[in-house]
């Protein structure tokens, strides 16, 4: 995903190059399409389960994989992951294996025995829970349901908080959630939530009324930004957009606090499992042009080492994907998913870099 995670509390921070090579570590698994919830932006389209989403005895097959392919990292997520009756025997399994768990939900459907036993057998370590907002006739509206599930994911947000687990909210950048993003920063504050993570858009799957791909949404996340400058606990700011340390705005934000670029993950060190067991290498790219195989009859390690969309992902000089700029080993050539929104093609150009874009610029001022 093209995330920014804005970090109000100190933690642990990662300060590997993100280009070296490395081994399949993480796995992104969404092991549903059923959503208790209708949002116009989500980027797995997700709504109802598939027919032919992984059984619960392919689901632990999965597991056991994983584990084998060495794998100790692992985003479960969905659809709402909550609504598979058999989410429970998935993460016991992995937690059998020491594999450690974080947890992307939208919260409406947790209890307080569910999370004791999350807490208790340490099923996972920590959750993400999409808020949005913090108004909550917007929440309803803004994810297709209604004011009282906005208390109750409150509710259990607190419970979560509670109990200890590393706690994240995040945000779906659009026209309609920025402006309640300093809201949003000043209720983690308060509550304590280690990070506020803010979803950059995809264009790859649904994406209702937001910015249009290639928008300059770092311009417009300034404001956002300089709250967080202003907020007692600010920590660190981890981007994970490939040319971020390019654009101006995140120039002027490391004079103020400290900023980490993660680059993209994608193919480099982790690979997306969809809930009908399709791979692919990024999260935002459940669509066919990126499956690499079926982790029913795949293996991981085999897919990550030798298909050819990874090798691409990895060494993208070979494919002559931004081969004029100077910066091409240190970014990897941009983001892959927003090349395949932009251009149709996923060795295009990502036209939302501002190196790019500035050297554009210069080329039709002075042909
Ligand atoms: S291709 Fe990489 S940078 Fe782009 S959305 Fe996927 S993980 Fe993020
Ligand atoms: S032009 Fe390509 S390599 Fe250069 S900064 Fe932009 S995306 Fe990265």
């Amino acid at each position: 995903m093209l995330d920014i995670k804005l970090k109000l509390k100190v933690g642990h921070a990662s300060e590997r190059a993100w280009m070296e090579p490395s081994l399949l570590k993480t796995v992104f698994w969404n092991i549903t399409y059923a959503c208790n919830y209708h949002c116009g932006i989500c980027f797995t389209d997700s709504g109802e389960s598939m027919p032919d989403e992984l059984t619960t005895r392919e689901a632990l097959e999965t597991v056991d994989k994983i584990h084998h392919a060495g794998i100790r990292d692992l985003i479960l997520s969905g659809g709402e992951p909550f609504l598979r009756k058999d989410v429970l025997d998935v993460l016991e399994h992995m937690a059998k294996f020491g594999i450690s768990v974080r947890i992307a939900s939208n919260g409406s459907l947790l209890d307080p025995t569910t999370l004791q036993r999350l807490r208790d057998e340490t099923l996972t370590k920590s959750f993400q829970i999409s808020l949005d907002t913090v108004d909550a006739d917007f929440y309803a509206q803004f994810h297709g349901t209604s004011v009282a599930n906005f208390k109750s994911v409150l509710e259990n947000l607190s419970n979560i908080q509670k109990l200890g687990f590393h706690t994240t909210i995040s945000v779906r950048l659009t026209p309609q959630t920025l402006a309640g993003i300093p809201r949003l920063l000043d209720f983690a504050s308060q509550e304590g939530i280690a990070t506020v993570t803010i979803h950059c858009p995809v264009h790859t799957r649904r994406i209702a009324e937001t910015f249009p791909q290639g928008e300059d949404v770092f311009t417009r996340l300034e404001p956002v930004f300089e709250h967080f400058c202003n907020l007692p606990q600010k920590w660190l700011v981890e981007t994970y957009i490939p040319w971020a340390e390019y654009h101006p705005v995140i120039r002027r934000l490391q004079k103020q606090v400290q900023v980490i670029n993660r680059g993209c993950r994608a193919g480099r060190d982790r690979l997306t499992i969809n809930p009908t067991g399709l791979i692919s290498p990024c999260v935002c790219m459940d669509i066919p042009e990126a499956y690499l195989g079926n982790v029913k009859n795949s293996d991981l390690e085999f897919v990550f080492q030798n298909s050819s969309l990874c090798k691409l992902f990895r060494n993208p000089q070979e494919y002559g994907i931004c081969s004029d700029c100077g910066n091409l080993a240190k970014c990897g050539g941009g983001c892959r998913a927003s090349a395949f929104a932009l251009t149709g093609q996923i060795d295009g150009q990502d036209m939302s870099c501002p190196v790019w874009q500035c050297r554009n610029q210069k080329e039709s001022d002075h042909p």
